[in-house]
């Protein structure tokens, strides 16, 4: 299909989240912040031991937004160059916050981050949260999980049922801030109107197959609602693990 020069372009976002603990865990070690102004959206779920894993996600997200603040008014550093100043700096907020104190010792984070410019998307990916996008009601996921079981099966080496049912499922191969270095996937792609677009920690994708989010999505409804409605299913379905769903709808003109 060609590109129609009449396609309406995007001329802004609309955002809301949700963080919510769940059922099962005494804490909530995800973190979410964005900047509509910016265009800046990032969602981060933590690990290590005692309030090691907030720690990590919240300096991620913080590092994240503090980096991108200003951008619209006329930043020189474009993009993906940023992005990648963004994550290094994030990456080494945390690792030398954990080197400092010994009680921090290896806490990391995942991050997912959309940064966007008119109708320029740029997805930002370390570790297993999720970005996907709904699009004439189809739901796609846009990153691949950097965790053992999904690349075990992306090699053919396990089936997806066999991945779902693994003691290994929660092992990550990539992570903020246990390394000195950390290499994200950076892609872009082009928005429409009428985008949505949700980053999430995998307890919303744990509990929630893609056709059951998929349903919620298209359901429609105010961002607001629509991040209730997910974090509820997901609760209702276990709620295992800490839940954070941020969406981003892009809007055209009228
Ligand atoms: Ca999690």
């Amino acid at each position: 299909m060609g590109v129609s020069l009449l396609a309406t372009a995007v001329v802004n976002y609309t955002a809301a989240a949700i963080t919510d603990r769940g059922r099962k865990r005494p804490s909530n070690e995800d973190a979410f912040g964005y900047s509509v102004e910016d265009g800046v959206f990032a969602v981060c779920d933590g690990m290590g031991g005692a309030a090691a894993g907030e720690i990590a996600s919240s300096l991620a997200v913080d590092e994240v937004l503090r980096l991108f603040d200003g951008r619209s008014a006329g930043m020189a550093t474009p993009m993906p160059q940023l992005a990648e100043g963004a994550i290094t700096a994030a990456n080494e907020a945390i690792h030398s916050r954990a080197q400092r104190n010994y009680r921090l010792s290896g806490m990391g984070t995942t991050l997912v981050v959309l940064v966007v410019e008119e109708s320029h998307v740029w997805v930002l990916n370390v570790g297993d949260s999720r970005c996907y996008r709904l699009r004439d009601h189809k739901l796609e996921q846009l990153t691949l999980d950097h965790s053992l079981v999904e690349e075990q099966v992306r090699l053919g080496r396990m089936t997806p049922s066999e991945a779902l049912r693994s003691p290994l499922r929660n092992v990550i191969t990539r992570a903020l801030g246990t390394q000195c270095h950390v290499t994200p996937d950076i892609f872009e792609l082009q928005a429409e109107p009428g985008d949505l677009f949700l980053l999430c920690s995998d307890g919303l994708t744990r509990e929630l197959t893609d056709a059951s989010i998929e349903g919620l999505l298209d359901a429609g409804g105010s961002l607001d609602d629509l991040c209730v409605s997910l974090t509820k299913a997901a609760n209702k379905a276990g709620g295992h693990d800490n839940i954070t769903c941020l969406l981003v709808r892009a809007e055209g003109e009228g």
